[in-house]
């Protein structure tokens, strides 16, 4: 019997291999924890991106059918466009992405590229359209250009330059005496947390994805380099689709639009200014966070 169920294990085995390489690809982008089974539909095409308009159809979701997290969210990005999704711990904007990217189906409703629905579409032609920027980058004990280049095979290394060039790492890079050779990780450079955020920015410039989701990290970088690293993702931003999950309100005064969530539905959306004026859950979240600014700069003095 055993004989019978070794081949058994062995399939076990490769199936938790496979998971595990897909978890680490998850914990890479930092938006997933569990993937669910997602697969192409029967005869599904490439998605085709003409202009990357994004769309949110009454899109209902929970990770367990018994308790809903997205409650219904209509919403539209235009092509180009640069949406900020903003709300309390767990009201969802991370879920948000999750869905945009596939990682789960939606229970209820449709999210449509360009009018095709993500659904319908091939998953790799979908993952190829949208980059991700996530919190806390992952990166391999190898070279700083291998850690560029990660996901982009046969990126040439003029390629590998420009996108640090774009992504204001390449001086860095290039007064090491290894240059794009340096090893990082453990017995190699240590990256600080702006510096792999600039790393993660650099991989999605070479991606160069018609749409993109930027996780802005929870944990604060020193307000230089987070203003330098917001003027780098502004500037990626431009001609693409992007949504901004944000967790500090100062990065998003500049979007198209803010999105507020909160438990699951969309609140109000606007821009800072009429959302300031609509005196609602924004007006009381920037104020907060104002406050709490003011007290961190007289307790630095
Ligand atoms: P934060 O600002 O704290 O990152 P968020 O608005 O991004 O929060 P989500 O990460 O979207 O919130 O989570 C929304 C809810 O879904 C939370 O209550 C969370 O506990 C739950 N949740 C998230 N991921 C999973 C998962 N893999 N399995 C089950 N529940 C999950």
């Amino acid at each position: 019997l055993s004989q019978l169920f070794r081949p058994l294990d062995m399939l076990g085995w490769v199936y938790r291999t496979i998971r595990q390489g897909v978890l680490d690809m998850g914990a890479m982008f930092d938006l997933v924890d569990t993937p669910a089974e997602v697969t192409d539909a029967p005869g599904a095409a490439p998605l085709v991106v003409r202009s990357g308009a994004v769309r949110f159809e009454n899109v209902r979701f929970g990770y367990d059918p018994e308790r809903p997290i997205l409650k219904g969210i209509d919403l539209d990005i235009p092509a180009g466009a640069t949406v900020a999704v903003v709300g309390p711990s767990g009201a969802g904007k991370s879920t948000l992405a999750r869905l945009l990217f596939r990682f789960y189906d939606v229970s209820g409703g449709r999210i449509l590229i360009d009018g095709q629905d993500i659904a319908q579409v091939q998953q790799a032609s979908l993952r190829a359209a949208i980059g991700i920027v996530p919190q806390d980058t992952v990166l391999f004990n190898e070279t700083i250009g291998y850690n560029i280049a990660y996901g982009r095979e046969g990126a040439t290394a003029e390629a590998i330059g420009e996108a640090a060039k774009g992504a204001a790492i390449a001086d860095f890079i290039e007064s090491m005496p290894d240059g794009y050779e340096t090893r990082v990780g453990e017995r190699g450079l240590k990256l600080s947390g702006g510096e792999k955020q600039r790393v993660a920015i650099a991989r999605t410039l070479l991606k160069d994805p018609p749409i993109l989701i930027l996780d802005e990290a929870t944990s604060a970088l020193d307000s230089r380099t987070e203003a330098e690293i917001q003027a780098t993702i502004e500037r990626i931003e431009r001609g693409r689709t992007s949504i901004v999950i944000a967790h500090r309100l100062s990065t998003v005064v500049n979007a198209d639009r803010i999105v507020v969530l909160d438990a699951g539905r969309i609140a109000e959306q606007g821009s800072h200014a009429e959302l300031l004026r609509r005196d609602g859950l924004y007006a009381e979240m920037w104020n907060r966070q104002a406050a709490e600014r003011e007290d961190a700069l007289a307790a630095a003095e």
